[in-house]
């Protein structure tokens, strides 16, 4: 029973001698386990090459893809929480932002910035979905409050990116209160006929949902997004049946009246653009 073992010392190779590729040179899609070059990856909106998918991305993808040149203006950029309900869950709340803040390098789960799209002015609100579960607590209510009297202010068209699990536990009412304080402004846009565009990215679920994800003159999400209220599980055991294949996927959520379209990471400068100018 020789035969297998190894006579001879396993095939060594001298540190030196080893060839890897550098990290961060290829991204292997999730999807479809195809490999791609990062840099043609990047080119390419963050989709894969091969299967279109949409890799999950934050406020600085979106900045670079949308705004001309990646060249805008942020606005409450050092805006942070407070914790007014002194909450501990595994840890304070007020270290946990602290971590999160350190780990992400963001301040909270959304950035709101100006510059030009298309040589238009625009102002663009985008959550991140790494701070905190892209979850909407008094920061982001605020933010997003603030921008969009940023819109009104100057008329330019407002956009907004969601990619967030709800409201923010840590926050409790405090989260909700920003469903009806952000819904309030976007009425106030809505008065002013200032354009505003909802781009659903995924997932968009929760409070987000509920309040100025769905209330654009436009509702509009990118392929595959998972879109909802409740999540399956909690939905599945309330009606006590199966739910039909693909809920919750923006083509779904198309497919029953709640969206306008799907749009491609790709065309969406274009098709932004080509909306604003059928808007104003
Ligand atoms: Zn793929």
């Amino acid at each position: 029973m020789s035969w297998f073992i190894r006579k001879e010392k396993g095939i060594n190779t001298p540190t030196e001698e080893k060839r890897e590729a550098p990290d961060g040179l290829w991204y292997q899609c999730p999807n479809c386990k195809k490999i791609m070059h990062t840099r043609e990856h990047k080119v390419n909106a963050y989709t894969c090459v091969h299967c279109n998918y949409h890799e999950k991305i934050g406020s600085d993808a979106y900045f670079s893809i949308l705004f001309d040149d990646g060249i805008f203006t942020e606005l409450d950029a050092n805006m942070t929480s407070g914790d007014p309900l002194k909450f501990v869950d595994t840890k304070p709340y007020p270290e946990r932002v602290k971590a999160t803040i350190n780990k992400t390098h963001l301040k909270d789960a959304v950035r709101s910035a100006y510059g030009k799209v298309n040589e238009l002015d625009v102002t663009i609100a985008c959550m991140d979905f790494n701070f905190i579960g892209g979850s909407m607590g008094s920061v982001v209510g605020e933010k997003i409050a603030r921008a969009i009297d940023h819109s009104l202010k100057t008329r330019t068209p407002f956009v907004m990116i969601s990619r967030s699990g709800g409201a923010r536990m840590m926050e409790a009412g405090y989260s909700l209160m920003q469903m009806a304080k952000t819904s309030a402004k976007l009425a106030l846009l809505s008065k002013e006929k200032i354009p505003y565009v909802s781009l659903l990215t995924d997932p968009t679920t929760g409070g987000v949902t509920a309040s100025f994800a769905m209330l654009g003159d436009f509702n509009i999400a990118e392929p595959g997004a998972l879109i909802g209220f409740a999540g399956p599980r909690v939905i599945r055991e309330t009606i006590g049946k199966n739910l039909p294949e693909g809920f919750q996927s923006a083509e779904f959520v198309l497919d029953h009246g709640f969206l306008d379209f799907i749009v491609d990471r790709k065309d969406l400068k274009d098709k932004l653009t080509s909306l604003f100018k059928m808007l104003q």
